[in-house]
């Protein structure tokens, strides 16, 4: 039998094998087999990594913007030239269809590299004239070696969206995907590479949250935190870096609402996209909504037209073009999520489609696939309308009046995007105010322009990504006030 590939750490421009010659094993979720090995990094290589990204950070800041705007550029142009061959890789790491790979996650990377490049050559900072007495000018400056910390539901795409303005702005990168899906970010590495990047600009350290990213976050010489995961995680984070003020960016879980009032358009593309919204990429996008509440009036008829819907999604292999779901990423998160749906049928919920595993025949028959599921009959306080379940899950809840949805809608711990639906504008404008959530779309769903402010509230985080805020974020203000008179 051939050895698995291994896959490299990039630290100080070479690829490394881990220090301590540990390794992990990477499953195809599809079917469940072994395909890869993924450094189990220590903290050697983190301080191998942070030492190389601290030399190189006043060389890479001192380059001039438009050379650093061009490596970008670069980057993204290697990454659409080899886009077929990350979708596929993409898709074999996370079980996600190829087709959403090659529509969504490879594509959105190209656009986040190129994005920060072309923003960076547009930014500018303010000044102030304090009448003729002074002028005030603020320089925004990078912070030196920094952290960019990723999970696995949209591997490439949400690790690019975090080094992009990272290195755009001029700061040296430590940046450390998830262990469970390390193929791409590892290739980009190479990428990097090949785009000519200076050694230690951008380092890529592979390995568990234990034994990368916690000595990472920790480590004296590392200036900020930008972490894209787990509540859990975000918190054991900020409590790490809180003592040494680091600037710290969480984007982090949601229990997100879809608000449908009895006046929305309801047009066969509107329903296909609130049914996307609860299903697409298996349910593990943090955006999703998970809770989908519908005004009492329509209730029985949407129920009717949904349920049709979600019953036609195909689960199938990843690779087969007809699929619409494929496979939850790991074993973990498989027995996870079937564990919310038995937790949901003990807490009175009523299965109205899915519920259980799907067993596909053929080369996916050990895969970690999940029928999309709809539950009905759970109050909004039940532990499946208060915690995160990242799957194909969705409950239904009616609600008669504006007032309660939004007190629905509002009543969990998180905050991170809401959808509404409805033809009443004031009521649209009225209710996206007083939505406790970082983002709220009317009427459509995961429409996203890079520069608006992404992130969430309450406990889907702190900080905001995205456009300028990204470019703030990975710099510091510093006034600079003149004397005039
Ligand atoms: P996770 O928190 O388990 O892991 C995320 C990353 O953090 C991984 O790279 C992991 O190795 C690392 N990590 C784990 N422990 C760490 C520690 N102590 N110190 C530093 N790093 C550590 O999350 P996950 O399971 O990979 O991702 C799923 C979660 O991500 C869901 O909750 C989802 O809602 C959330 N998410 C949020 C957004 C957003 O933009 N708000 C986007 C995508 C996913």
């Amino acid at each position: 039998m051939s050895p698995l590939p291994a896959l490299s750490n990039l630290i100080d421009g070479v690829l490394l094998a881990p220090k301590g010659e540990r390794w992990l094993d990477v499953h195809e979720p599809a079917t469940g087999k072994l395909f890869a090995r993924c450094p189990d990094s220590d903290a050697r290589d983190v301080d191998a990594a942070v030492a190389a990204a601290t030399r190189a950070a006043p060389g890479w800041a001192s380059t001039p913007v438009e050379q650093r705007a061009r490596l970008l550029d670069r980057l993204a142009t290697l990454v659409e030239r080899d886009l077929e061959d990350l979708a596929q890789l993409e898709s074999q790491d996370s079980g996600k269809p190829v087709k959403l790979a090659r529509s969504l996650d490879i594509p959105r990377a190209v656009a986040n590299l190129r994005f920060f490049a072309a923003a960076i050559g547009q930014w500018s900072s303010e000044a102030h004239a304090t009448d003729a007495r002074a002028l005030n000018y603020t320089l925004r400056q990078p912070l030196g070696a920094v952290a960019c910390i990723s999970p696995w539901n949209l591997p490439l795409y949400l690790f690019t969206w975090k080094i992009a303005p990272a290195l755009a702005t001029g700061n040296a990168v430590v940046a450390k995907p998830s262990e469970v899906t390390p193929c791409t970010a590892a290739r980009l590495g190479e990428l990097a590479l090949e785009a000519g990047f200076p050694p230690g600009v951008l380092n890529i350290v592979l390995g568990t949250g234990p034994g990368v990213g916690q000595p990472l976050v920790e480590h004296p010489a590392i200036k900020a935190v930008s972490f894209t995961g787990s509540t859990r995680t975000g918190a054991a984070i900020a409590l790490a870096t809180a003592a040494k003020f680091k600037k710290v960016s969480l984007e982090m879980g949601g229990k997100n609402p879809a608000i449908v009032f009895a006046d929305a358009d309801l047009s066969d593309a509107n329903l296909e996209t609130i049914v996307r919204s609860g299903f697409a990429n298996q349910g593990e996008i943090c955006l999703c909504g998970s809770r989908l509440l519908v005004q009492r009036s329509i209730f029985d008829a949407f129920k009717a037209r949904y349920l049709e819907r979600v019953r036609a999604l195909r689960v199938g292999d990843p690779q087969d073009p007809a699929s619409d779901l494929g496979a939850l990423v790991s074993r973990a998160h498989f027995d996870k999520v079937t564990g919310c749906i038995e937790r949901a049928r003990s807490e009175g919920g009523r299965i109205l489609c899915g519920g259980d595993a799907v067993r596909i025949d053929g080369r996916c028959a050990g895969g970690w696939f999940v029928a999309p599921t709809v539950i009905e009959g759970l109050s909004n306080d039940s532990a499946t309308n208060q915690e995160e379940i990242f799957g194909p899950v969705v409950t239904l809840i009616p609600f008669d009046e504006e007032e309660e949805a939004l007190a629905i809608a509002n009543g969990t711990g998180y905050g991170l995007a809401a959808s509404l639906w409805t033809a009443d504008l004031a009521r649209a404008h009225r209710c996206a105010a007083r939505l406790e959530f970082g983002i709220v779309w009317i009427n459509c769903w995961l429409l996203r322009d890079l520069r608006t402010p992404f992130g969430g509230v309450k406990n889907s985080g702190i900080g905001r990504e995205g456009g300028v805020d990204a470019l703030r974020f990975f710099t510091e203000a510093k006034n600079i006030c003149v004397r005039l008179d």
